[in-house]
């Protein structure tokens, strides 16, 4: 038995075609605590962080309808507002269903910040886009007013703000937790932390930080936070049960069990999509590199047989 770090994907809270009511996403996040619980209950420690893709772009398109009547708060706040009502939803659905698997745990989600340096390369490149599509004249309006990077989606036809996507270099709270968790504490503690890959902050000097307009990817923050609770698995939960080389081609062949060095090629290669299944994989190699043991990338459904090594992708050392 060892020590688990889980980092749930957007769509483990939310799935694609959802409409994105609180409801649905207790629904979902029912499903995917059952399948926790299941792993708590056979003698494994859990740590969990998740992704808020979806979360933050619904408090976005909430700040536009409103910012006649209410000032619109900046991307780290909403950031940090997506790490509490996912957080929330965390500790009600795992609290419920670690008592039902017998193996009551106290679920502690924690607010989080990230470290990024100002001289990140991705400032100057921002590249991931947020919020909803615009058509070409709305682009252009927030474009000058908001003084927002807008980019076009050609597969679907319209125009999306870009926000940089700077590397995590330090989960501030993590010095702290690791003081304050007694000795054992995965027999009662299931923390829940860095949710949204942390909020973006960079220090402006000691003790001084200053919130950013960024997204960090919730999969980089999961390797330094496996490795700062001293996780020996990573696993990267999503909606594809593993990573494939020539994905949706005819000769796609899903990756087993395979070297940290095999599935390096294979994204140096650009087996694996930029901002999808690439820093998962560029995590979980940087989490392997930093000492850990195994890392996991599968879909809810499959994660106790891939525990057990039947299934999903799972990267060891070489
Ligand atoms: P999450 O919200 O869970 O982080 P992402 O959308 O960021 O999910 O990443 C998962 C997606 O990565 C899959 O739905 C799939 O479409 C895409 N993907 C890109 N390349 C690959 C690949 N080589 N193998 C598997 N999935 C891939
Ligand atoms: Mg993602």
């Amino acid at each position: 038995m060892g020590r688990i770090l889980v980092a749930l994907g957007g769509n483990a809270l939310q799935r694609a075609g959802d409409h994105g009511t609180w409801a649905e996403q207790v629904a979902q996040m029912r499903l995917t605590a059952r399948v926790l619980a299941g792993l708590v209950a056979e003698g494994e420690e859990l740590i969990v962080t998740h992704g808020n893709g979806p979360q933050v772009g619904t408090l976005l398109r909430q700040n536009e309808i409103a910012e006649r009547e209410l000032p619109a708060r900046p991307m780290d706040v909403l950031g940090a507002e997506t790490q509490g009502q996912i957080g929330y939803l965390i500790e009600q659905e795992l609290t419920a269903a670690l008592v039902q698997a017998k193996a009551p745990r106290t679920v502690l989600s924690i607010v989080s910040r990230t470290v990024v340096s100002p001289r990140d390369k991705a400032f100057a490149h921002p590249s991931k886009p947020v919020g909803r599509y615009y058509t070409e004249a709305e682009a252009r309006t927030l474009r000058k007013r908001e003084g927002w990077q807008m980019e076009y989606d050609g597969a679907r036809g319209g125009w999306r703000r870009v926000v940089p996507s700077p590397l995590p270099r330090r989960w501030i709270e993590g010095d702290a937790l690791r003081k304050l968790l007694p000795r054992g504490w995965g027999a009662h503690i299931v923390p829940v932390v860095t949710g949204g890959g942390g909020v973006p902050v960079v220090e402006r000097g000691r003790g001084m930080f200053e919130g950013v307009e960024a997204v960090i990817d919730k999969d980089r923050t999961a390797a330094l936070v496996a490795s700062a609770l001293d996780a020996d698995t990573l696993v990267i939960l999503t909606d594809v049960p593993g990573a494939a080389v020539g994905y949706r081609k005819s000769w796609e062949r899903w990756l087993g069990q395979v070297s940290a060095s095999e599935i390096r090629s294979y994204l140096r290669r650009g087996e694996f999509g930029g901002g999808s299944m690439g820093p998962k994989v560029e995590a979980a190699l940087s989490f392997l590199q930093a000492g850990g043991r195994r890392a996991i990338i599968t879909d809810p459904p499959s994660l106790g047989r891939a525990i057990r090594n039947e299934t999903g992708t799972r990267i060891v050392p070489d």
